[in-house]
């Protein structure tokens, strides 16, 4: 069986996953970086990263009953990503490719969201809506690329939520804290910003900071945020599917851990008779198998990379790749 390993290391995460050509998952294994007060620093992450690499790399040669000799294909995380993070990955990969003289691939850590999401639920042509920590996109297939049709004009969802989280002293990550809350709230009004097919977070994250310091009740403010956000989400998604005339919507990120989200875009997509999915959690957020799968499909569409001068890319947007693995 010829098999690849992704190396994901864009953020909190740093993942390994081990994923057969045939888009079999053999190891899927990480370790994040969490706080119990504060926020992600860079180069705290990046020393996180640092430390446990071997270890998970080992953890999925072990689950995957392999070893580094059973490796067709390496590929790391490129971008979008905190520059201290996506090279401790970049260079692990490359040791890695140079001792056991494997091909490797630079991957956008976006797109390896939506394409593990496709092999995930079999969906074929979907409107993506990706929502991590860092990016907030709604993104469809449209004349050889992925197409950002809409996405947020200031923080990513994961960390508007994360920095409420913080603000009131939730710890990180805030979304599931949040979540959690929100099941004991009732609403309170807050502001709600859609611009076009753009939603803006920030303003309604300040707005809820403020509530918190007029002593509202916590509970309704995660409740009140939630509706809000969601809301805006499953309005532009809506919007995506009605211009493109698709007839899936795919929730993939971090984010799609959250059960009131899926439940809004389950609704909204029953009334336009699409269907809605949602990624597993296992592959919803940050981790490596996704990274090794984008790479098997670039590779065999005939990508090469050349060790020497291959880098992170901490800036690549979606639409910056040119996609010449798929064929609708
Ligand atoms: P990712 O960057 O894709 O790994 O996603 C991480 C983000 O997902 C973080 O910002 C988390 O706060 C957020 N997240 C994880 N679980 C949930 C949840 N149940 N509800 C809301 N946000 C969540
Ligand atoms: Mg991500």
């Amino acid at each position: 069986m010829k098999l690849a390993l992704g190396i994901e290391s864009t953020a909190h995460s740093f993942g390994i996953g081990i994923v057969s050509f045939k888009g079999e998952i053999l190891a899927n294994e990480k370790e994040v970086f969490t706080t119990k007060h504060g926020g992600m620093i860079p180069s705290a992450v990046a020393e996180h990263h640092e430390k446990v690499k071997d270890k998970v790399l080992k953890q999925a040669l072990k689950k995957a009953k392999i070893t580094m000799q059973d490796i067709s294909l390496i590929s790391f995380s490129q971008g979008p990503g905190l520059s201290p993070c996506l090279i401790i990955g970049m260079n692990f990969a490359k040791q890695l490719a140079e001792k056991y003289n494997i091909p490797l691939i630079g991957i956008n850590h976006c797109i390896a969201h939506l394409t593990i999401g496709d092999l995930m639920c079999k969906t074929k042509d979907p409107v993506y809506l990706y929502v991590s920590g860092v990016n907030t996109q709604i993104i469809a297939f449209a004349g050889g690329k992925f197409r950002i049709f809409g996405e947020t004009l200031d923080l990513g969802l994961g960390n508007a939520l994360d920095k409420f989280a913080r603000e009131v002293g939730l710890g990180f990550p805030g979304g599931p804290k949040i979540e959690k809350l929100a099941k004991e709230g009732k609403y309170i009004e807050l502001p709600y910003s859609v611009k076009g097919m753009d939603v803006s977070f920030s303003g309604i994250i300040t707005k809820a900071i403020k509530l918190f310091k007029e002593n509202k009740k916590l509970e309704d403010i995660c409740f009140s945020i939630q509706e809000t956000f969601f809301a805006m989400l499953a309005e532009v998604s809506e919007r995506a599917i009605a211009h493109t005339d698709k007839n899936e919507l795919l929730l993939i990120g971090g984010v799609a851990a959250n059960k009131r989200l899926c439940k809004m875009l389950e609704l909204m997509c029953k009334d336009r008779k699409a269907s809605f999915k949602a990624v597993s959690l296992d592959y919803a957020g940050d981790q490596g198998a996704m990274i090794a799968w984008q790479g098997i499909l670039e590779y065999n569409a005939g990508r090469k990379e050349n060790l020497k001068i291959v880098d992170i890319k901490p800036y690549e947007r979606t639409d910056d790749v040119m996609v010449n693995w798929k064929t609708i």
